[in-house]
């Protein structure tokens, strides 16, 4: 089944969350200086890219990502399509068949970004709000994914009450996926964070794959021809000698 790749790709002028680190990969180990190998060392903030929140990003008291369990990360997923005028709220969520799944990911109009290579901050990007915070939460969603830095929106008040609402019923927060090419339905994610002790959030490999398609049942006639394969098939192995 085809794997879909949802990652943004970690370099030196991408985007990142206003005052957060800026990514600088450099390479001070070099074949090319005479050195046996290369060894790059990075500096980048911990919610760069395609991540995920731990509990401890906003809850002092909050679990560490190591603490997660990473059966979160793998398993069925919906994948949903919104527009709304600003966030995504409640009444943007009840129109939505959840079916049975508890891994909901919104693709918006944020996904376009990726598409354009937009290395420009858009303060005005579709996030998750308050009420849909709670929806989530009320529906038991394990973990919710956006297609932008943030599930909560760049105005957002200090308290970042989204935040705190999903982070501390441990629904995991996957920010920074590249939903372009994807349909909306039903995938298989599968991400798994870094082991990093106490981690407040890492960057991580995100992928869809595609479900395997229903198959029809194919009736086998039982007709006369099935009685004459195995004559074929001494017929075969005459010629051969
Ligand atoms: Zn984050």
């Amino acid at each position: 089944m085809k794997i879909h790749d949802i990652s943004i790709t970690i370099s030196n002028d991408m985007v990142t969350w206003p005052g957060d680190p800026k990514v600088d990969i450099q390479l001070p180990i070099q074949i090319k200086k005479g050195d046996p190998c290369n060894v790059s060392r990075w500096q980048i903030g911990a919610h760069t890219g395609t991540h995920c929140d731990a509990p401890f990003h906003f809850l002092d008291d909050g679990k560490g990502i190591d603490e997660v369990s990473i059966d979160r990360f793998i398993g069925p997923c919906l994948v949903v399509e919104v527009d709304p005028k600003m966030n995504i709220e409640r009444e943007d969520m009840e129109k939505i068949n959840f079916k049975r799944h508890k891994r909901i990911i919104f693709k918006t109009r944020n996904s376009a970004h990726w598409k354009n290579n937009n290395m420009m901050f858009d303060e005005n990007f579709v996030a998750v709000g308050v009420t849909g915070a709670e929806y989530l939460v009320e529906k038991g969603i394990e973990l919710v994914g956006v297609d932008y830095l943030s599930v909560e929106s760049y105005h957002a008040e200090f308290e970042h009450p989204v935040h705190k609402k999903l982070l501390r019923n441990n629904v995991v927060v996957l920010e920074g996926l590249n939903l372009y090419a994807i349909k909306p339905g039903e995938y298989e994610l599968l991400c798994l964070p870094l082991k990093i002790k106490h981690g407040d959030g890492t960057p991580m490999r995100a992928a869809l794959r595609e479900l395997p398609k229903v198959k029809k049942k194919i009736k086998v006639k039982r007709s006369k021809q099935k009685k004459s394969k195995p004559a074929q098939l001494r017929k075969s192995k005459t010629k051969k000698k």
